[in-house]
């Protein structure tokens, strides 16, 4: 009997539909990658994106030359532009304003890779340390009020570039699926006073059976009402609003953990296109009590068609209890580079 259930975050319903028990070999993808040609991301190539926005690099080199670990550098075709004021108007019922943003590229690594995990945990770290500088600097444009952190993986999943990157989108208003969420945790901080993030890694740990993997400070798991095939969520197991307020050794963890799922889903499901996402609390926010920043990762096995649009449902055919237990017992010793090679 397919299944109705309901995310109390964002009050999304999911039908979770496993009579055809798909198993994670049951979604092979198409080769994801775009192979060869010139890659503008590789070190030695600095010139050839727009002047870098911040760099880690060694000491005594040059922006825009050799010698760094992780580089930010401008979109070439920004959604947004960094100049400009609002110049907020209305036209009768229709709102608009300028297109003024940010829309920054984070290259990963100097050399030319598909995927996070071929990095050291270190080097993640590094990574994950670049984006909480960006919100942190981004934040303080009064005309912006939040920071989407993302990254596409494969054709499937909208990367257009393989050399492994992540982008940042800074906008004035805060995103509909931000709002959605928020608001279902105000409704819920209304009348129990807690957390509904807090609460909900406090059920997963205690009935274990979504939980793909955990360390001291964080958890991954398959949320209850997951969307998509596979799909994982990474929280601290502590309240926290904003992203940008990771401390170091929390980042040293969290590098650990999301390499590791990463790992496992490219194990279990051999290289999947997939997207993550970083929600966090919105930059005109302080510390607040009722929202959790979190990470969404999404493997892209099946496509969204017209059900999905017309009702904002979603049809799930791996149940997250299945595709835990799965990702759980996945051996990622070697056989990621087993698959690569
Ligand atoms: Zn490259
Ligand atoms: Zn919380
Ligand atoms: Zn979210």
């Amino acid at each position: 009997m397919p299944e109705l259930r309901k995310d109390p975050i964002s009050g999304r319903w999911v039908i979770i539909a496993t009579e055809r028990a798909m198993r994670p070999t049951d979604f092979k993808s198409e080769p994801q990658f775009i192979k060869g040609g010139f890659c503008p991301f590789c070190e030695g190539n600095e010139d050839k994106t727009p002047p870098e926005i911040m760099a880690y690099r060694e000491k005594g080199t040059q922006a825009n030359t050799k010698g760094w670990s992780v580089r930010v550098v401008p979109n070439k075709f920004p959604a947004l532009r960094i100049e400009g004021n609002l110049n907020k108007h209305g036209e009768g019922i229709y709102d608009s304003m300028h297109g003024v943003g940010a829309h920054e590229v984070i290259i990963e690594s100097p050399k030319h890779i598909a995927s996070l995990t071929e990095l050291e945990n270190k080097q993640v770290e590094e990574i994950l340390w670049t984006y909480r500088d960006r919100l942190v600097d981004l934040k303080k444009d009064r005309r912006f009020n939040y920071g989407l952190l993302f990254k596409n993986v494969g054709t499937a999943a909208g990367a257009t570039l393989e050399h492994s990157h992540s982008q940042l989108i800074v906008t004035p208003i805060v995103p509909i699926t931000v709002m959605h969420e928020m608001s279902g945790c105000e409704e819920f901080y209304k009348y129990r006073g807690r957390c509904l993030f807090c609460d909900m890694v406090h059920q997963e740990l205690s009935t274990g059976t979504r939980i793909v993997f955990e360390e001291d400070m964080f958890v991954a798991f398959a949320p209850y009402a997951s969307r998509f095939p596979f799909e994982v969520w990474i929280l601290s197991k502590t309240h926290s609003s904003h992203f940008e307020n990771l401390q170091k050794l929390e980042t040293e963890e969290l590098a650990q953990v999301l390499r590791t799922v990463l790992l496992k889903l490219e194990t279990a499901l051999e290289f999947p296109p997939y997207n993550y996402i970083i929600h966090t609390t919105p930059f005109t926010f302080g510390e607040i009590e009722h929202y959790h920043w979190h990470i969404e990762i999404i493997p892209r096995l099946t496509r969204v068609a017209g059900f999905e649009w017309g009702s904002g449902f979603y049809i799930n055919t791996v149940s997250p209890e299945n595709a835990a237990a799965f990702l759980r017992d996945v051996n990622i010793e070697n056989q990621a580079a087993a698959i690569r090679s």
